[in-house]
């Protein structure tokens, strides 16, 4: 208790002014704790190291930048001091969430407004931590099991089979269905099927009527899990089972002839068709750097990078177009005007795009200069020295824009990484690319290859797709600006990146297709 006093005449000192100490009950089924925190206006902070560990969660706490991460054995939680923004990550899933308020710090601790750490700290636990505003107090509520309900089932007959359609409160996270061959004796043919979790009413499916596909479903309910066995009036050769997330309903194809490419019903063939075009590889976005009253870097002989970026932009598009006919390429401009970055970005999401890539021209702050070669960069924010240089060269665009200061005010680095996690589904793809890119490059342009970075680039961080920006070369030394503003070394550059393009569709594709 001396501990609680001592930490309560800290807060009393060091809590922003209006705040008052206030230790908050956790109630739960093994006892109460008391949580360490303060009031301030309206609302009640909580320690948030204090309620992980009455709900006896592990914690970390990142020493450079005090992050605090919060952990149980299915997810975590990452908090930030002074910032709105957590981290959730449950089931292999990474999304950053925003609070109305922020996380404060007081004494080396990190506090979080009561009702939110309610909210947060339920989807990392089994149960429900709810916070009761009037009382002040936090109750733990351990999950009782429920299993999602199986709460209907459909069979529609077809010309070469039948499909069964089983709705559920929620999709299982397995599902499996399996046919048995009666061979002789007059025995039916059955089908099998298994959904965990599940729970099912098991008299209301035995009593189901019979239809024309089979003469009665039997239910049997396991711990956790249901089975499923229906009779089945005619033979089956084939199934294929799916789940229409949309509709929480596992479906059976039954097909009754062996070819089963040609009888997939329309409906279900549409049905994949639609979840596969949005991973569809199908619009490109090309983003010539700079343009307009903003000319980019001047490089050697008055080269400016906003006109080697666009020729190699046009090349490009006219290579996509022969490589790839069916794809559809978008560009943020294709003459020479000016476009602030973060409209680049609306373009991209407005166009459909899955990839974007954003071309530019490197230089040193002194010309001539040796150092050559290409770059390309991911989104990340910048850790070596170089790719910080990088990054604040090409943000600084933003200067010929209108009311900049406030278009861009939330691009500090701590968002930069939280819009980045959240959009880390990307970020193996953008890596991918950009490795590519790299290579083939610097390969037919026969430049140094200086490897692939992470940067914190304001044009990539409004694109919701993998985007790379690639520094196709150095305008401030003399060989590589000789080469890029010549039509030759336009071509070849543009050359390398379709080929690299190529190659990554080819293997995005293969990730998709399947299954
Ligand atoms: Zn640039």
């Amino acid at each position: 208790m001396r501990f609680r006093i001592v930490l309560a005449a800290i807060l009393l000192y060091c809590a922003p002014a209006a705040a008052q100490p206030k230790l908050v009950a956790l109630h739960s089924a093994t006892g109460t704790s008391y949580i360490g925190g303060f009031q301030e206006l309206n609302h009640v902070y909580v320690s948030i190291g204090e309620v992980a560990r009455a709900l006896s969660l592990n914690t970390f706490v990142l020493k450079a930048t005090d992050k605090l991460s919060v952990y149980s054995n299915y997810g975590s939680l990452l908090f930030t001091p002074s910032n709105g923004f957590v981290v959730v990550s449950l089931r292999g899933e990474t999304t950053a969430m925003q609070m109305p308020l922020p996380v404060l710090e007081a004494n080396g601790k990190l506090y979080m407004p009561a009702e939110y750490a309610a909210e947060y700290f339920s989807r990392i636990i089994q149960g429900t931590l709810s916070y009761d505003k009037e009382q002040s107090e936090f109750t733990f509520s351990p999950e009782q099991q429920s299993l999602p309900k199986i709460t209907s089932i459909r069979v529609e007959p077809k010309v070469n089979g039948a499909v069964i359609e089983i709705g559920m409160q929620s999709l299982p996270k397995a599902y499996e269905a399996s046919l048995t061959s009666s061979g002789l004796g007059g025995n039916p043919d059955m089908l099998y099927v298994t959904l965990m979790p599940a729970t099912a009413d098991v008299p209301g499916l035995d009593s189901l009527p019979s239809t024309g596909v089979y003469s009665n479903v039997i239910a049997i309910q396991n711990p956790k899990s249901v089975q499923l066995s229906f009779r089945l009036r005619q033979k089956f050769v084939s199934k294929h089972v799916f789940v229409d997330s949309t509709a929480n309903t596992v479906i059976i194809a039954l097909y009754s002839s062996q070819n089963v490419q040609k009888i997939l019903s329309e409906e279900i063939q549409q049905k994949l068709d639609n979840e596969k075009k949005n991973w569809k590889l199908n619009v490109i976005v090309l983003d010539p750097g700079h343009g307009g009253k903003d000319p980019g870097t001047t490089g050697m002989y008055g080269i400016e990078e906003k006109n080697v970026a666009l020729a190699i932009g046009l090349d490009l598009r006219r290579d996509l177009h022969e490589a790839l006919p069916n794809v559809k390429v978008v560009m943020t401009r294709d003459k020479d005007v000016f476009i602030p970055l973060y409209k680049r970005g609306e373009i991209a999401n407005e166009a459909g795009g899955k990839l974007f890539i954003s071309i530019h021209c490197n230089s040193m702050p002194t010309k001539p200069n040796p150092m050559h070669g290409v770059e390309t960069f991911f989104l990340r924010p910048g850790k070596t020295a170089e790719a910080i240089r990088i990054a604040a060269q090409e943000n600084a665009a933003i200067k010929y824009e209108n009311n900049y200061e406030k278009t861009y005010r939330s691009y500090d680095a701590d968002n930069i990484i939280l819009t980045t996690m959240a959009h880390s589904a990307y970020v193996k793809y953008s890596e991918n690319l950009a490795e590519l890119i790299e290579k083939n490059v610097s390969r037919v342009a026969h430049e140094r290859d200086n490897g692939v970075g992470q940067a914190g680039f304001y044009v990539l961080i409004g694109a919701s797709m993998p985007a790379v920006l690639v520094e196709t070369g150095y305008l401030s030394n003399p060989r590589e600006a000789r080469f890029l503003g010549s039509v030759r070394g336009q071509h070849l550059v543009a050359r390398g990146i379709c080929d690299a393009i190529v190659k990554y569709k080819a293997e995005y594709e293969k990730n998709f297709t399947q299954n």
